[in-house]
């Protein structure tokens, strides 16, 4: 395959998948909402999830996002440094980005800061949002996704404790923004918090606690309890589905951190909502791509066909409802 069929491939794949991930919840997020309902017994709250649910099958019924604010397009990029493409991937996102905008369609959500001009298709200056890691020695690329909406970037925040402040001041923190700006998120919330020493180290490592599938848990055992911990002191808040009270408030909590100078530790809280729209995709240098989030997406050409259909990048939506029911 030469180097422009390949970024033509990828960029089909990518602008299917951003659009498959706006009408369709991840795996995860979906089953831990069908647990949250089961284990509520308030009426409202359980009236609440059931609406949810017909907004889910609506979703897919009528090929529409799943909300209608379809968020800011964020990336993360692991990437080897071997991989083929590593040198285009941005632009071909970035174009991925436009496709989907215009085929799903997704609402412009792209505004030029002091200029206050929607841009139309999505991108901007600065925007998608990309971070980088380079993975020296491997020659695949790692891609994570995430539509990050108004309400749930909201209560999102970072400051650097005073020395001697610690892991009480922690807490006292993410609480503080939880119950001050908690609601506004769409609950139940997913909560990542970041922990390292400056305000910028301490926010990726929240945003990375956000890509984390839900039930998983930090390595490190005191984190972990810090995650538990958090969960139940949200719980206790009683937020409920869409903020009308009941017995959960979160999806969960995760506690992401990186070695800190001793005498500081930045925190920081981000937050994601019911419709936790995070996509994650693995892909070799021949393209060839694992999803591990949606397992109903596919995609023709891409998974198991090595011939070029991006003229054709229709998401093949293979299950009814997701395949969930
Ligand atoms: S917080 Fe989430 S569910 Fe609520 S409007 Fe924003 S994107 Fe939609």
């Amino acid at each position: 395959m030469s180097n422009n069929e390949a970024v033509k491939k990828m960029t089909g794949m990518m602008a299917a998948f951003i659009e498959y991930a706006a009408k369709h919840l991840p795996d995860d997020v979906y089953a831990r909402l069908r647990e949250l309902q089961a284990e509520e017994d308030n009426p409202l709250a359980r009236e609440i999830y059931d609406l949810m649910f017909r907004n889910l099958d609506l979703a897919v019924e009528l090929d529409r996002p799943t909300c209608q604010d379809t968020g800011f397009m964020q990336f993360w990029i692991k990437c080897g440094s071997g991989f083929p493409l590593i040198a285009e991937l941005e632009e071909l996102l970035t174009e991925a980005l436009r496709r989907a905008t215009a085929k799903a369609p997704l609402r412009f959500n792209v505004v030029e800061t002091f200029d206050e001009e929607n841009t139309g298709t999505n991108t901007g200056t600065g925007a998608p949002t990309f971070w980088w890691d380079i993975i020296p020695g491997w020659d695949g690329c790692e891609i994570y996704t995430y539509n990050a909406g108004g309400g749930c970037s909201l209560p999102g925040h970072a400051m650097v404790l005073m020395p001697g402040q610690g892991y009480e001041a922690v807490v006292e923190f993410v609480m503080e923004r939880m119950t001050s700006y908690g609601l506004n998120a769409c609950p139940p919330l997913y909560v990542g918090v970041g922990i390292g020493t400056s305000v910028e180290t301490a926010a990726l490592n929240a945003k990375h606690a956000l890509m984390r599938p839900i039930g998983t848990h930090n390595e490190n055992e005191k984190a972990a309890l810090l995650e538990k911990l958090l969960e139940d002191g949200i719980n206790e808040i009683g937020f409920g589905p869409q903020g009308m009270g009941g017995k959960h408030s979160v999806l969960g909590v995760n506690v992401e951190n990186t070695a800190r100078h001793p005498a500081c530790m930045g925190v920081a809280v981000a937050v994601s909502c019911w419709v936790h729209r995070r996509g994650h995709l693995v892909f070799d240098r021949d393209l060839n791509c694992e999803v591990s989030t949606h397992s109903g997406f596919a995609y023709e050409g891409v998974i198991g066909n090595s011939g070029d259909s991006s003229d054709a990048p229709a998401c093949t939506d293979n299950s009814k409802k997701g395949g969930r029911e």
